[in-house]
């Protein structure tokens, strides 16, 4: 039987390429700084970006949670739309690692803009918590994949330069997001002072995010992910390949996003699905008439794997293990619903 993973785009396994790249990969100890496929790793994907450095880390959520503590002290208070990945999903990482507290808005699927971000930021005043830091989502992951352009993140960086706030881009899904709207990269580095890039969903490689940043904030970060366990030694196998996941797997993301719309489409005409968000990117979110449990289970009597983000909501997510015909599969499934 034809069997689709659509529960994340971290399902993904390393295709012939990527595991051929592992092993050969050069390695050494990353803690000395000799791993030289680390070190290519973060050069590279900091010079995609525009950002002077990089840290390679096991995970998004080190990722994140390293650059909160490299751009807050304790006691501060962090800005964040409710859906985000930093807040929900990281643990209460925030409150742990950084001794701070976090002020959550409600954004459009996820994005932010100044207006909502400006009277959120704490006056000074011996009462309020310090505003230091705003976290926007690039994706927005529950969101459905929603994206921020460019120019909606413009006036967010004008506003906290202005206000002397540091912002740091949860780019878990940031090639998506770049694939959807055309921006280009490179001029993310001049608005973002820390961006977390993933390696292990969408782009298939089997764990790893880049934190970037400027060099003396990467130099603490190392510090960081130290102290937090995350110094790996020869993580050049892992590093390699995400180097070989940014040469061949990012133009392929529109694949994803046509998938995604072919699906979207068929979901549209059911009878047994109710609403269907747009589908900007690789995920799509629609609500169910009978309960998202009911309708998983027989998804699943047809091989499609997919999980419920609420009771009535079921959440689609495209990835590089998901091919043309298990696409086919799944609009037939859909038609027979
Ligand atoms: C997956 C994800 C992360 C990080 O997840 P890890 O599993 O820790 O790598 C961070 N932010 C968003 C929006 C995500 O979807």
């Amino acid at each position: 039987m034809t069997t689709v993973d659509l529960r994340s785009d971290t399902v993904t396994k390393p295709t012939a390429g990527m595991r051929e790249a592992m092993f050969n990969a050069r390695i050494g100890d990353d803690v000395f700084g000799e791993d030289e496929s680390v070190n290519e790793l973060e050069e590279k994907t900091a010079a995609i970006f525009g950002m002077e450095a990089g840290l390679y880390c096991p995970s998004g959520t080190m990722t994140n949670q390293i650059a909160i503590k490299c751009f807050t002290q304790p006691l501060d208070e962090l800005i964040a739309d409710q859906t985000a990945h930093v807040y929900r999903y990281e643990g209460g990482g925030i409150a742990f690692n950084s001794g701070v507290s976090t002020r959550l808005l409600n954004g459009y699927r996820g994005i932010l803009t100044p207006e909502m971000i400006e009277p959120e930021i704490n006056a000074e005043n011996i009462h309020y918590p310090r505003t230091s830091l705003v976290v926007l989502e690039n994706t927005v992951n529950k969101g459905g994949g929603s994206c921020y352009t460019l120019d909606q993140i413009k006036p967010i960086a004008t506003l906290c330069k202005a206000k002397g706030l540091k912002l740091h881009l949860d780019g878990a899904r940031i090639f998506n997001a770049l694939a959807y709207t055309g921006d280009k990269a490179i001029e993310y580095g001049k608005y973002f002072d820390g961006i977390s890039v993933c390696l292990s969903k969408g782009l298939g490689a089997p764990v790893g995010s880049v934190l970037l940043a400027d060099k003396d904030t990467i130099k603490y970060a190392r510090r960081i992910r130290k102290v937090l366990g995350g110094g790996m030694r020869q993580a050049g196998f892992l590093a390699a390949a995400g180097i070989y996941a940014l040469d061949h797997h990012v133009e392929r993301l529109k694949i994803d996003h046509a998938h995604a719309q072919i699906i979207a489409e068929a979901l549209t005409r059911s009878a047994a699905v109710s609403n269907v968000l747009p589908a900007e990117t690789n995920i799509i979110l629609f609500d169910t008439v009978e309960p998202a449990d009911l309708v998983l289970k027989k998804l699943a009597e047809y091989g499609i794997h997919a999980m419920s983000t609420d009771k009535h909501r079921i959440r689609f997510v495209l990835h590089l293990d998901v091919h043309p015909e298990q696409v086919e599969h799944v609009v037939r499934v859909i038609r027979n619903l």
